[in-house]
């Protein structure tokens, strides 16, 4: 029997997970598939349920399915619940759904290998308060970064994001407008400054001011496509440390094969499958 995996989301425009993950199955030799399955929002729950069959390893979930895939599964790691959002699904022997997120520990890894240091006790400075942003927040605060500074475009929603992850890790976790002073403080002091938001992808222009920042600090954009934003090139242009969110995509989705599989390691693997796809500059987003 070929085992399965598909993609909950809609749009589902990129190829890049199932270049990574389909690769990674035949280097291992498992006989799985990796799919897309662009849906429509009522019929999430039913695809959902169909994962519990036996062909299933599990299911990736993207935008905009990652919040409301939850309700669906059998369960929900804490970390995920914290985070809120399920971004892949493990579906166990007994035919059991459990949500978890890998783009926690995605961003960690991409992060920490941008920075060349752990976040432990580090000053991080982060636009936006999406469903990446959540993640984002989280991972700093569970790898012991001891001040994150949320900026949102409406400061509400980095507010709540901020109530929503205080007490996690040690340090301490405020959110604030992008366009205001205490983010604009922030940014002056930060290790890390972290674009979370869809600008440099859907939106023009960048939400940090690079000149700000401090010459040792690094610059880490989610986005991968474009490969380079303009933030990430005026970042460079100042010699400043800059990545886009490629580690992060290649290690959540290792992360994500190793729960499904129990194969740990393909990092190298999904890179050298998805590095055609990240270079291509006629990939849109
Ligand atoms: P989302 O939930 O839709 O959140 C969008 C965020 O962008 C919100 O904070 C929003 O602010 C902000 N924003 C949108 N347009 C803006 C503008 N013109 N100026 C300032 N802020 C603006 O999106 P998401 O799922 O968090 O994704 C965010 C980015 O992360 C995307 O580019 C996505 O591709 C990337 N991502 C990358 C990875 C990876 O593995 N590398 C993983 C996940 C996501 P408001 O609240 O004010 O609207």
């Amino acid at each position: 029997m070929t085992r399965r995996v598909a993609l909950l989301g809609k749009p589902l425009t990129r190829r890049h997970s199932v270049v990574m993950h389909n690769a990674a199955f035949d280097a291992v030799g498992i006989d799985a598939r990796y799919e897309l399955l662009e849906l429509e929002p009522e019929a999430v729950e039913a695809a959902v349920t169909a994962a519990r069959g036996p062909e299933f390893l599990g299911l990736g979930v993207t935008a905009p399915y990652k919040k409301v895939v939850a309700g669906f599964v059998d369960e929900v790691e804490p970390d995920a619940a914290r985070i809120g959002a399920v971004n892949n699904v493990v579906r166990t022997d007994d035919g059991r759904l459990v949500g978890i997120n890998t783009d926690a520990p995605g961003f960690r890894a991409g992060v920490e290998l941008a920075m060349g240091r752990p976040l432990v006790g580090a000053r991080v400075a982060v636009a936006g308060a999406g469903g990446a942003a959540h993640a984002v927040v989280y991972a700093c605060l569970a790898a012991g970064a001891g001040q994150v500074t949320i900026g949102n475009r409406r400061a509400p929603a980095a507010e709540e994001l901020a109530t929503r992850m205080a007490g996690v890790g040690d340090g301490t976790v405020s959110g604030t407008g992008l366009d205001g002073a205490a983010f604009a403080d922030a940014l002056v002091a930060a290790d890390l400054a972290v674009n979370a938001t869809t600008v440099g992808m859907l939106d023009p222009g960048m939400t940090l001011p690079v000149d700000v920042l401090r010459a040792e600090a690094t610059v880490f954009d989610l986005v991968y496509v474009p490969a380079e934003t303009p933030l990430l090139a005026a970042a460079r242009a100042r010699g400043l440390r800059a990545s886009n969110g490629s580690e992060m995509l290649i290690a959540q989705a290792a992360a994500a094969f190793e729960r499904w599989t129990g194969v740990g390691g393909m990092a190298d693997v999904m890179r050298a499958a998805v590095r055609p796809l990240l270079d291509d500059a006629t990939v849109r987003a």
